[in-house]
């Protein structure tokens, strides 16, 4: 009939298929916050600011400082697939670094207007510089004064995509999902400061300081009535038995962090779970946790986990946004790590809250 013929296949074209993959990658401002955080993460940085209008939809910065980026480097600063980071596949299972993919940057030259002003240490003046479509501006690189380190300037994002535009949150949503995130990224690394603000104001709305204790952040971020009620956890597999298992089933981790102790009463449950260093949602650990939780204490818990695993046994790479990980031996790393929780929980309470009652 008519109608049904089939359509020809043609290639899409090269800025297609980088409005395509940036869509996936960046979906709203706290994707781009996300993505910068672990870029000056990388860059080894001990001072983190972030600045904010509009929730991030119409300006957000991100200034570090740390190793700063080479002129020379600076065309294939956005290029798509370049990367100081990975140099082979398998590179990817002993990886130090939050980012490895080239993508980030790339995708996000791609959604919004780019400034980046740079400076490395053995360079006498910084370096601005203007992205667009993952390709520098003219008239290039131009001298600027600045500290050592990086600041990206992401203006205007989704420009050029009204739905995309359409489809975010209120500026106020949009910034408690950035704060939301850099709480947790705050908490799993104390030895970096960090700080966001509102454009145009003072009083920066979180603020922490490079050398603060995790439960000292966790304060600062949630306040004193979680800081209060935290037990500290610590687990380690296999522990000092002996395994028996065969090769295929042995396994490893440790897992270290903070859960609320059965006093707490929060209304929603907190997770932040760090897995080889990346902030990640794992929904699986999260159920267990819950049910471990739920079964001591008829309330919703406080969790923050920082787990390693064997390079080897985590894959980083199944999402776009790196917000998920699949690991080997799931199911019995989850049940050793809700198993402890409980033994926690039975335990003799060694929190605050007790202290404060005896
Ligand atoms: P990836 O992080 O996966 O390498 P990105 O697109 O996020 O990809 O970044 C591309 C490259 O730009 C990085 O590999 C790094 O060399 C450089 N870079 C990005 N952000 C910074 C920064 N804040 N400081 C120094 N170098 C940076
Ligand atoms: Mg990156």
């Amino acid at each position: 009939a008519e109608g049904s013929a089939p359509r020809r296949i043609v290639s899409l074209g090269e800025e297609v298929i980088q409005q395509i993959a940036a869509g996936e990658v960046i979906q709203r401002p706290v994707n781009a916050i996300k993505e910068l955080l672990d870029n000056a993460l990388d860059a080894g940085s001990s001072q983190i600011n972030i600045a904010v209008k509009e929730g991030g939809k119409k300006m957000l910065s991100v200034q570090d400082n740390g190793h700063g980026i080479e002129r020379e480097d600076l065309p294939l600063l956005c290029k798509r697939h370049a990367t100081s980071k990975l140099r082979s596949f398998e590179d990817l299972d002993n990886l130090s670094t939050l980012g490895f993919r080239g993508e980030a940057l790339a995708s996000i030259s791609t959604v919004a207007h780019l400034t980046v002003i740079t400076k490395a240490a053995a360079a006498v003046a910084g370096l601005k510089i203007c992205y667009k479509n993952t390709v520098l501006e003219p008239p290039g690189p131009l001298p600027c004064a600045a500290q050592n380190g990086t600041t990206f300037i992401v203006d205007d994002l989704f420009y050029s995509n009204e739905q995309r535009r359409k489809a975010l949150g209120s500026a106020a949503e949009e910034y408690a999902r950035i704060l939301d995130l850099l709480g947790r990224y705050a908490i799993s690394r104390p030895d970096v400061g960090f700080s966001c603000k509102k454009q145009g104001e003072r009083r920066p709305d979180l603020h922490t300081v490079a050398g603060t204790s995790a439960q000292d952040i966790i304060r600062v971020v949630y306040g004193a009535s979680i800081a209060q009620s935290l037990l500290p956890i610590e687990l380690e597999e296999p522990g000092d038995k002996t395994i028996t298992a065969s090769a295929d089933t042995s396994f490893s981790f440790t897992a270290s962090g903070f859960v609320s102790c059965t006093h707490y009463s929060g209304r929603k449950g907190i997770f932040i779970i760090r897995i080889n260093g990346h902030i990640v949602q794992c929904r699986a650990l999260e159920h267990s946790l819950e049910a471990a939780y739920f079964s001591y204490a008829r309330n919703k818990p406080f969790i923050y986990l920082d787990v390693k695993l064997p390079g080897d046994q985590v894959d980083v790479n199944v999402h776009p946004t790196k917000h998920e990980v699949v690991f080997l031996h799931q199911e019995e790393i989850l049940s050793c790590i809700s198993d402890a929780v409980e033994c926690l929980l039975q335990g003799p309470i060694r929190c605050h809250c007790m202290r404060s009652i005896a």
